[in-house]
């Protein structure tokens, strides 16, 4: 078994130097996809302080997934500058992960649970992408933060909503990273998901890790977030009448 190469992340500097940055920051940000003249985000300000979780609202097409891409470096942007920690958007990948939405992902694929989860650790992988025992354990954590574990051996394409769902934010933990951009974690689960998912982003708040969500669902939003950010046909939208608002983020 050749051992975890302790190698330095290439392209990421270790040590902040700049400790004071937001964990987000993001000015004038317009972005669209390529073929496409409409611009998807227009002109977006938005600051989220490091530790905090912070809810995308907006209608379908609103601009949340373009937001989140945006941030994840999976979309290349028209203007405007995007820092994560006080670095540009890709200086540090690993410290970054995006939970894609349910629909994007192909479920037919054969993969079971576990297999599926462990490639959240793949980024943390050295030279010939060999899982070691401590990947492993992360998963099992996960699994079990998650309340998946019994279907560990499961295939992804035998999974209900929720599950997958689950199976997600499972990966998405176990990449270790300072910024998470969760893509409708909410859409389709049952109640008892959706206690598990408030439950997760308590526990990340915790660590000190920062936390955005897409989302659509209202309810419960103070329970959930600290902070709210609007949008409503790619632009910055106002807080509706008697909407959650939490803490600045400009
Ligand atoms: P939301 O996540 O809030 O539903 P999106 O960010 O997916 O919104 O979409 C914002 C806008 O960008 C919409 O008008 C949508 O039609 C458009 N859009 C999204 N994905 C693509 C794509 N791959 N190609 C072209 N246009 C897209
Ligand atoms: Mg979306």
């Amino acid at each position: 078994m050749i051992g975890r190469l302790h190698v330095p992340y290439s392209g990421c500097r270790h040590g902040n130097p700049d400790t004071l940055a937001p964990a987000l920051e993001i000015k004038n940000l317009s972005a669209g996809y390529s073929g496409e003249q409409r611009l998807a985000l227009k002109k977006i300000n938005l600051s989220v302080p490091v530790g905090a979780r912070v809810a995308i609202v907006g209608p379908n097409g609103s601009g949340k997934s373009t937001l989140l891409k945006s941030v994840a470096g999976l979309l290349p942007i028209r203007n405007g500058k995007i820092k994560i920690y006080g670095e540009a958007v890709g200086a540090c990948f690993h410290r970054t992960v995006y939970l894609p939405q349910r629909s994007e992902v192909q479920w037919s694929f054969p993969i079971d649970v576990r297999k599926l989860v462990l490639s959240g650790r793949y980024v943390h992988l050295g030279w010939f992408h060999r899982a070691a025992k401590e990947d492993y354990q992360k998963v099992d954590v996960a699994l079990n933060q998650l309340g998946i574990k019994s279907i560990g051996q499961r295939q992804i394409s035998q999974l209900s909503g929720g599950q997958q769902q689950r199976v997600l934010l499972a990966r998405a933990l176990v990449q270790d990273a300072d910024l998470l951009l969760l893509d409708e974690p909410l859409n389709a689960i049952d109640a008892d998901t959706r206690e598990i998912v408030s439950k997760v982003l308590k526990d990340l708040k915790d660590k000190g890790k920062t936390v955005i969500v897409a989302t659509h669902f209202l309810d419960k939003m103070a329970q959930d977030y600290d902070g709210a950010f609007y949008l409503n046909e790619g632009e910055e939208a106002a807080i509706p009448p008697g909407g959650f608002s939490g803490i600045k983020l400009r």
